[in-house]
């Protein structure tokens, strides 16, 4: 058997790492920064995107898709927005190799020079605005309501596997609208979509709110945010929701007759959330012995694993295996049977278990003899023996069962991680001993926030959108503040 992973409190990152790689789930490239997504990882994320599709379906969306490439010129359309993402930018100046004639390999082709340089789209606001422009035109055309599922490139400097990659997938959506209270409205359903996924499908509970301008996305008028927070009590952004404004209508010359035939500015969002949920997740819930998946997003939701001495027994397991498999594909629960003889059941309990598979069955001799089978669960590691009358009812509870109990115990560490901070003092001593959210009064400055970064490296996460009005004083600075906001050190 493998080695035991590093446990979370020895060094959590090195167990991040190690458990990405040992439970098959991705792994570096040649390229730094760029992540190869195994089959494993990769259907784990197919279940993100179904749910998500289909919630934005439901709420109106139809995706489509744009140009890897962006001219250079549309990107400084909005001055915001170049100047937020100029940094990170991938350009392509060539599109020709040749041989070296000094014999130097293969070399770019001085004279396949682009006119024009393309960038690899860091987000796609301004390809789709350009667009945008030749599709909208009365008020009947709107609201644009697109989604797309794609890969942007981001030239990150510190990056970690998940989390943040150069390359990443995500989905980008993108819409258009009448008028301001309409875009705002459709900002805060995508932010609503992206709570209601990461809290029923990742059993991740999160905090909802607003970015301050200093962590705004560029561009936009208004970030919304979900925040949710790791095992390590660090936070980490899950998912933003802009309210564009007319900011890229107004770059990108986009405008529509009203009612009345006046011509107007289109309003706009644009919404996205990427693989770093797939981090989100094994961080949130995943413990020593490997990954712990929520049975909603688990690509196999049931192991069966047969324990026999002899080809007969076998048999006779087997023929009551495929019985049962029936009767849970019928009710939608993905079944594996492993009935490889490669290796010995101990060791399948073992991979499974890293693997995060919810329940696992195990059916021996003496369990067909008995009508049972034991049934363990991958979150609280208890076994039990249950008649197999009825078995399927049980096991379809005990999936919902362990859904919301690996909620609640995201929810009771993320109520046990949340602290009030009334002064600086209290405020670092919290960061450095507890971690995890802090609320907090805050002057509502840039400069004091940033000081507060630079001498804690916590940032201010959110200002909540449930935050209850409450008069107070900033921490740092004395001045009066209306609400608390949230601080952690964040991924
Ligand atoms: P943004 O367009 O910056 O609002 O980001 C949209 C979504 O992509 C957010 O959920 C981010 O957490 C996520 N994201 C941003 N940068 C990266 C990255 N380098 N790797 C993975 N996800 C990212």
């Amino acid at each position: 058997m493998s080695k035991a992973l590093p446990t979370r409190s020895e060094n959590y990152s090195e167990w991040y790492n190690e458990l990405v790689k040992r439970a098959d789930l991705a792994e570096n490239s040649a390229v730094r920064g760029c992540m190869v997504i195994k089959p494993y990882g990769f259907s784990i994320w197919e279940k993100m995107q179904r749910a998500l599709d289909d919630m934005f379906k439901e709420t109106g969306h139809s995706n489509a898709y744009f140009p890897l490439f962006i001219p250079k010129s549309f990107l400084s359309k909005e001055a915001d927005h170049v100047e937020g993402f100029a940094k990170e930018c991938a350009v392509v100046t060539h599109y020709r190799l040749m041989n070296d004639p000094n014999g130097g390999g293969v070399v770019v082709d001085p004279s396949a020079k682009l006119e024009e340089e393309l960038i690899v789209r860091p987000t796609s606001e301004t390809v789709i605005w350009s667009t945008y422009k030749n599709w909208i035109q009365s008020y009947r055309d709107l609201p644009l309501l697109i989604n797309q599922w794609a890969n942007v490139v981001r030239w990150e400097m510190r990056t970690r596997i998940f989390l943040r990659t150069t390359e990443f997938l995500w989905q980008e959506g993108h819409t258009a609208h009448a008028t301001e209270a309409e875009a705002i409205a459709e900002t805060e359903q995508m932010l609503e979509v992206y709570a209601t996924f990461a809290e029923e499908w990742m059993a991740l509970p999160v905090l909802r709110g607003i970015k301050t301008p200093n962590e705004r996305f560029a561009g936009a008028v208004e970030t919304y945010c979900i925040e949710a927070l790791m095992q390590d009590t660090k936070a980490l952004q899950a998912g933003t929701s802009h309210f564009l404004g007319q900011n890229f209508a107004k770059a990108f010359d986009v405008k529509f007759q009203d009612k009345e035939g006046k011509l107007e500015y289109v309003w706009g969002t644009s919404w996205g959330s990427s693989t770093r949920m797939m981090g989100a997740l094994i961080m949130a819930h995943s413990d020593d012995a490997g990954l712990v998946l929520p049975p909603k997003l688990a690509p196999i939701q049931v192991v069966i694993i047969p324990i026999y001495r002899d080809q007969n027994q076998f048999d006779q397991i087997s023929a009551k295996v495929q019985e049962l498999m029936k009767d849970l594909k019928k009710r939608g629960i993905s079944v594996k049977f492993d009935s490889s003889d490669a290796y010995k059941p101990g060791y399948k309990f073992a991979e499974y278990e890293l693997r995060g598979v919810p329940v696992r069955l195990a059916m021996g001799a003496r369990d067909l003899e008995n009508g049972t089978v034991e049934v363990a669960r991958r979150d609280t590691k208890t076994k039990e023996t249950v008649a197999l009358e009825g078995i399927v009812d049980h096991i379809e509870e005990l999936l919902e069962n362990i859904q919301q109990s690996i909620y609640n115990k995201a929810l009771a560490f993320q109520k046990d991680n949340s602290h009030k901070a009334d002064t600086y003092e209290e405020f670092k001593e919290i960061l450095d001993t507890k971690g995890g959210f802090i609320y907090a009064h805050w002057d509502g400055t840039p400069e004091t926030e940033n000081r507060i970064k630079e001498e804690t490296k916590a940032t201010i996460r959110c200002i909540p959108l449930n935050a209850e009005a409450e008069e107070g004083v900033c921490i740092v600075t004395g001045k009066p503040s209306g609400r608390r906001v949230v601080f952690a050190r964040a991924y």
